[in-house]
């Protein structure tokens, strides 16, 4: 335990109060046993909280400088003797010297891991399929600046319970027919924590964190989907005593597209055509997906906004065509989705006179002036299945 103090925590050696406090709280953010449990980093935690005693309170310090030794025997510190001492603390908090019949569990940290937060975001379906950048506004609790987390109002620290001594719990005593019963119990009177911050932080009533609102940069990776969820760690909600946030998960849920519905990573459109295209062929230019980016960010981009899709001539109401690749890209890099195109044959509706004399003409030269309802296989069964209900009863 020879390692210089200032050393430890980081710090200047004509570092101000402030500075200290802050270096400790950022280490002990990283050190925090909530955090990391490892016996290596909880001793670091333990040297770095003990530097922070020393260095926090203007006597210790004035004497740690003055190159007296501050874990020394009693009274080798000021004389003032009965002052709270955050190594005996520590030292509960870890299980270190703990005396006492029934051995406890110290007092509860007042710093811990806050929540994690859920968002929702809503995002277009070329962002999805692309990806893109997009600013949230996210409301969760930071850290109190005024009091950088501890709670207590600046000038003044927590003190120990009276009540329980700094144990944060205290002992109690039944009497029964089986003799004396020793239960530990949480001390009411600083609710377990072992100490009181006898003056709060005005600006967080003491809990070491307030509300706020942030605006926050979100990178969707390329092919998310409705319920994907981005994570964005240590973006949460900080914890009580300005413990160490958790993290913060976006969850995605894609709008619906005008033209393309997605199945997957792969995409659907239906397009309709005159049944005289059917009919004869033709080729047909479509938009991509990839034109809302185009489009939405006004980037030079060289994607493909359009491309043509070949109607060969016979083409029957409800045939889909394949593309490969035009679908949504994988989540993640794993190949494209494909693109199925619908394709419906619309029926001419109000013929005039001249329009109906050269279909009636084509109906003749085809022979189709009195077809006869070709019956197909599927509507076959739908009668199959009702003759076959009739004939069950
Ligand atoms: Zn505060």
């Amino acid at each position: 335990m020879s390692q210089d103090l200032y050393t430890v925590l980081g710090v200047a050696r004509d570092a101000d109060g402030d500075a200290i406090k802050k270096a400790y709280r950022r280490l002990a953010r990283q050190l925090h046993p909530d955090v990391n449990p490892d016996p290596e980093t909880q001793e670091r935690f333990k040297e770095v909280s003990r530097a922070y005693e020393v260095l926090s309170d203007p006597q210790k310090r004035a004497a740690y400088d003055r190159g007296g030794d501050p874990f020394g025997g009693a009274g080798g510190f000021g004389g003032q003797g009965a002052g709270f001492s955050f190594t005996d603390i520590m030292d509960a908090f870890f299980g270190g010297a703990q005396g006492g019949a029934a051995a406890g569990r110290g007092p509860r940290p007042r710093t811990r891991r806050g929540q994690d937060a859920l968002i929702r975001l809503e995002v277009d379906l070329s962002e999805a399929a692309f990806g893109a950048t997009r600013e949230l506004k996210v409301d969760t609790a930071v850290t109190c600046e005024t009091c950088h987390g501890d709670g207590a109002a600046p000038g003044s620290r927590p003190v120990p319970c009276e009540t329980c001594h700094g144990a944060g719990e205290v002992a109690h005593v039944q009497r029964s027919f089986l003799g004396e019963i020793r239960t530990l119990r949480p001390c009411a009177a600083c609710r377990g924590f072992g100490s009181i911050i006898p003056e709060p932080c005005r600006e967080c009533s003491g809990d070491g964190r307030v509300r706020s609102r942030r605006t926050l940069s979100i990178k969707i990776p390329a092919g998310v989907d409705t319920g994907t969820r981005v994570q964005l760690s240590e973006q949460g909600e900080v914890g009580p005593g300005g413990g160490p946030a958790g993290d913060l998960y976006v969850e995605i849920h894609v709008a619906d597209h005008p033209t393309f519905r997605r199945h997957g990573n792969d995409l659907q459109c239906t397009v309709s055509i005159p049944m005289t295209a059917a009919a004869l062929g033709t080729t047909l230019e479509l938009p991509t997906l990839e034109a809302d980016v185009v489009s939405g960010d006004g980037a030079d981009t060289d994607l493909e906004t359009s491309f043509d899709l070949e109607v060969r001539p016979g083409t029957q109401s409800g045939t889909e065509q394949v593309l490969r690749g035009r679908g949504v890209p994988g989540l993640r890099g794993t190949g494209r989705g494909d693109l199925v195109v619908t394709i419906l044959v619309e029926t001419p509706t109000r013929l005039d006179g001249r329009q109906e004399e050269l279909l009636a003409e084509l109906a003749a030269l085809r022979g189709e002036e009195a077809p006869d309802g070709n019956v197909k296989a599927t509507q076959k069964s739908v009668f199959g299945r009702l003759r076959d209900a009739f004939n069950a009863h």
